[in-house]
């Protein structure tokens, strides 16, 4: 969570583009998981047209399914959510929120679960 003052060539509002003061995080909508997965598999097909032809095929896992993928959604002034609700992943059909209403359009999913602290890593004598 950054509280620095946003540059003026600072990301832009998803709606408008005025300078973004917020971002939050949503997911994929179904079009995007589509391009996602035709942008991998373009890729397979071209390392498979280069690859060598004396040697076995590749075996390609599946596509991925996109399903923890995230975009990141901007906010503007008039466009902003709380800082709560900017905390959580949003709905791939989350968009900022119209000029006057509050917060956004979808049910954002719960917070995950605290995480326990990482553990520090002994830094070696002399640091
Ligand atoms: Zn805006
Ligand atoms: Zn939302």
């Amino acid at each position: 969570m950054t509280t620095e003052p946003v540059a003026p060539d600072g990301p832009a509002c998803t709606l408008c583009g005025a300078p973004a003061v917020v971002h939050w995080q949503r997911r994929l909508t179904p079009t995007e998981v589509g391009a996602a997965q035709a942008i991998e598999q373009d890729r397979r097909d071209q390392a498979d047209l280069l690859a060598d032809p004396q040697k076995p095929p590749a075996l390609w896992p599946p596509l991925p399914d996109c399903a923890d993928w995230t975009r990141i959604v901007h906010g503007c002034m008039v466009h902003a959510i709380s800082r709560d609700a900017a905390a959580l992943v949003h709905q791939a059909t989350c968009t900022a929120p119209g000029v006057g209403l509050p917060g956004c359009d979808c049910e954002p999913e719960a917070a995950p679960a605290d995480e326990p602290e990482p553990v520090a890593a002994e830094l070696p004598a002399g640091w």
